[in-house]
């Protein structure tokens, strides 16, 4: 690079969010005053006007530590030097990484430029849903690890922040949005308003309103943006406002839930023998609520369990806790299914902090060591099974398809994957690269006969599954795998210290009726 005539400057220049109106004038001049332009291309196609005719670089995109050097070493050489990020330069961009490159003793003159940023881009698009405060968080692990993401996620959501997501989607990180997603709904309403806004202010820019709990139905991109409101966020004409102000919290608590029973026993299913504990119940003449992860097990639970109150779909903490206390629940009855360790955590929780019963139902595992593999968790069974053949049938459910697709030597593979008629695990199915030929939805239980077919059709080498008893469709798997030779790979089930624990119907009722009757009891304390 040449030397330049007098004492170098670096701008680090912000050209908004794809619109030429959107780039302030104090950018132009600084672009107009500078030589040498860094870049990446797209950006500078914004700003070609100003820049026809200079001395332009742009390494590619993932190049970033690059074009901060070469910008800054232009700029010690005297010469007057753009380096250009869109949106805000400041706001994940290159402005941090020149001056991480700088140093103490560099003599050339720096400038600052700012720029309009993606989120108050996007939300301008929506209306005005970031008028109170708000967060923004980077989807992106390669700047940051990423459990730190969902532990800034947890607490956005506990704190019912309004965020703006960035880097939503890529294609080598396509679970990850999904993740936080879940958590965020582990604290606010399911009905809080979003928005999802793609090339703000760009050619074919698209902006969208939307529930939150609508959100995980659809697949994302790099060019995405996602603005998610908090419990105050409402919607007027066709945009979304979050109020300057508030005074009640609860003022903007979600929705009071559907008239549900009080005093009532709430079983946590969306597994067949839990609407099997329920209808008992119910027709032992108790008040009771099932409560379902998914609307579609609310509507399994509504047809197998008549005269039942069902509270279906993804609730989160504090709703749940606000729904237990207000209808004085009796009793929390887990029947919730044998891998789902979390939720039966937050119950546990749940049942110390209102002073409500817990009883665990758990149907038994038919898991024989001698005739399975027996893995520790979905990481252990995945590298099994890459161990064990190329076409393997994962009969895990959706949740843990990422640890097999993104093993070591996954790619070696090809996927066979079976998962309940749900369109937003079919959707994550396919955003994680599971060819649609090898995706079956249906919902189970599968004779084992049908195992047997499909897997002989589709030259099934090993089959993975979970230890789920036996409405989990267990025994099927076994025995089709028996027949056929093929490895069955069994996930075991987590290790979870349960208070109380039934493994038949019969059982629950009875266990049931007992805590109902000492709670009841003359002098009977508050249980834990
Ligand atoms: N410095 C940029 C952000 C860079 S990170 C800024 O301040 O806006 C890149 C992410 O920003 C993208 O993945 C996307 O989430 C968001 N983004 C940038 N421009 C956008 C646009 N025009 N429309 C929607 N999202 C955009």
């Amino acid at each position: 690079m040449s030397q330049g005539s007098g004492r170098g400057v670096l701008n680090l220049v912000s050209v908004g969010p794809g619109l030429a109106e959107f780039i302030l004038p104090q950018a132009v001049q600084a672009l107009r005053a500078s030589e040498v332009i860094v870049g990446y291309e797209l950006y500078l196609k914004w700003i070609q006007p100003w820049i026809c005719g200079k001395e332009i670089h742009s390494p590619p995109l993932t190049r970033e530590r690059e074009r901060a050097r070469l910008a800054i070493e232009a700029a010690r050489l005297g010469r007057r030097v753009a380096l250009v990020s869109s949106g805000d330069i400041g706001i994940y961009a290159m402005a941090s990484l020149a001056f991480e490159e700088m140093r103490e003793d560099d003599t050339f003159e720096v400038a600052v430029i700012p720029g309009v940023t993606a989120a108050n881009a996007c939300a301008s698009l929506l209306g005005a849903p970031l008028s109170h405060d708000f967060a923004t968080l980077s989807l992106s692990d390669l700047m940051c690890p990423w459990e730190w993401i969902e532990q800034r996620a947890r607490h956005i959501g506990a704190a019912d922040l309004a965020c703006v997501l960035y880097n939503v989607q890529s294609q080598a990180r396509s679970d990850g949005v999904y993740r936080v997603l879940a958590i965020l709904q582990e604290h606010k309403s399911p009905d809080t308003l979003c928005g999802v806004v793609r090339n703000a202010y760009r050619p074919g820019g698209i902006a969208s309103v939307h529930r939150l709990a609508e959100l995980p139905a659809q697949t994302f991109d790099m060019l995405t943006t996602i603005v998610i409101g908090n419990r105050f966020t409402r919607r007027r004409r066709e945009w979304i406002y979050t109020p300057r102000g508030y005074h009640a919290w609860s003022e903007g608590a979600a929705p009071a839930s559907p008239q549900l029973p009080s005093r009532a026993i709430w079983v946590f299913s969306g597994t067949r023998d839990g609407n099997e504990v329920a209808r008992r119940l119910a027709a032992e003449g108790h008040p009771v609520v099932v409560s379902t992860a998914t609307d579609y097990g609310g509507e399994v639970a509504r047809l197998s369990c008549q005269g039942v109150a069902v509270w279906s779909g993804r609730q989160g903490t504090e709703p749940r806790r606000q729904a237990l206390e207000r209808g004085a629940a009796r009793l929390i009855l887990d029947a919730t299914h044998p891998h789902a360790a979390q939720i039966s955590a937050q119950l546990m929780e749940l049942s110390r902090r209102l002073g409500i019963p817990y009883l665990r139902f758990e149907r038994p595992s038919l898991l024989d060591p001698r005739k399975a593999i027996v893995c520790d968790d979905a990481a252990d069974a995945a590298r099994r099974a890459i161990g064990l053949g190329r076409r393997i049938f994962l009969a895990t459910g959706s949740k843990d398809l990422e640890t097999f697709v993104r093993a070591p030597g996954a790619q070696r593979c090809e996927w066979f994957v079976r998962l309940t008629p749900d369109p937003q695990r079919l959707s994550r199915a396919i955003a994680l690269g599971i060819a649609r030929e090898r995706i079956l939805a249906m919902q189970g239980p599968f004779p084992a006969e049908l195992n047997r077919v499909l897997w002989r059709s589709q030259r099934i080498e090993c089959v993975v599954t979970k230890d789920s008893g036996g409405t989990g469709g267990y025994a099927e798997k076994q025995s089709a795998a028996d027949e056929l030779g093929i490895p069955l790979l069994v996930i075991r089930r987590p290790h979870v210290a349960y208070p109380r624990q039934v493994a038949d119907v019969e059982e629950a009722v009875r266990e049931a009726a007992q805590l109902l009757s000492a709670r009841t009891a003359p002098g009977a304390g508050s249980m834990s």
